[in-house]
């Protein structure tokens, strides 16, 4: 696929929690994208400090199938300037995007069953590929480990919930770092379910995206229970800060 200039405009706007956001752009020109699920899309914009132009990137959320709105999530990184211009926009104005790209996309890889691993907004690719295999007419068998801060982190549990439901073969598994006393679910790091739930990797696709301290430990967990694919997408170096 192409990689080409879109121009589009904000349909919505949708507050997920503090400080994430999810966005839909309906595409103005061309009408329509092409892309993988798992690809995604960069703006570009003047730095605030030396107005030189950078290019941040943002992967899609939403399905294929869906190809006229684009959907992103994203949080605030204070005086950051991709998640600045994508927080400042406002529902109606226009904005421009170059896509789609990347490797991390969903794969064939026949006889695996899907595994994802996600920390903070490292979900985006991951719902659309999970969104993209319920319209399957066979969806494969898949479990979501992702990781979160605290309760005030948490989103888009019920629509998970409801694609449970859809796909019958699909297991979430939402684990806090920093969680109240009360929450009733797992807690610790994605690492700890990794390490718990997985007991072998032999009939496995695994996806990881998130902060590089966690694509790093996840893939040497994963390594050293076998031999299978493992697709990874990295949106930022966090020299060995925690995952949270
Ligand atoms: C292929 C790809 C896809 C991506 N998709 C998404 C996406 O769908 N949603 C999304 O939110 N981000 C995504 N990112 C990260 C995104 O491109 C930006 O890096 C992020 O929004 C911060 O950019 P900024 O210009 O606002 O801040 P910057 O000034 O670039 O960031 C400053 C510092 O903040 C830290 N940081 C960067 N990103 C984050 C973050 N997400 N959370 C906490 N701290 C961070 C880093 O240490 C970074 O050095 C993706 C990155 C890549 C490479």
């Amino acid at each position: 696929m192409p990689i080409e200039t879109f121009i589009a405009q904000v349909e919505s706007i949708k507050n997920l929690t503090h400080d994430v956001r999810q966005l839909d752009l309906r595409l103005i020109e061309p009408k329509t994208i092409a892309f993988k699920p798992g690809q995604f899309i960069s703006f570009e914009m003047p730095h605030p400090r030396t107005g030189h132009l950078v290019t941040r990137a943002y992967s899609i959320a939403s399905q294929p199938s869906r190809s006229d709105v684009v959907t992103l999530l994203f949080n605030l990184v204070p005086g950051g300037p991709g998640s600045g211009l994508l927080f400042d926009l406002k529902e109606g104005d226009k904005t421009h995007f170059k896509g789609p790209a990347g490797n991390f996309y969903l794969r064939e890889d026949p006889g695996r069953e899907l595994l994802f691993i996600a920390s903070g907004t490292g979900i985006a690719p991951i719902r659309s590929m999970l969104l993209a295999n319920a319209e399957c007419p066979d969806p494969r068998p898949a479990t979501l480990l992702w990781g979160l801060r605290s309760q005030r982190d948490l989103y888009y549990q019920d629509e998970l919930v409801d694609l449970t439901r859809l796909t019958p073969t699909l297991q979430v598994i939402t684990t806090l770092s920093r969680p109240e006393p009360s929450w009733p679910g797992e807690s610790g790091r994605v690492l700890r379910l990794i390490e718990e739930r997985i007991t072998s990797v032999e009939n496995l696709s695994v996806y990881l995206c998130g902060n590089s301290a966690m694509i790093a430990d996840a893939t040497a967990l994963l390594q050293k229970k076998g031999l299978c694919p493992i697709y990874r997408e990295k949106y930022y170096d966090d020299k060995g800060a925690p995952e949270d």
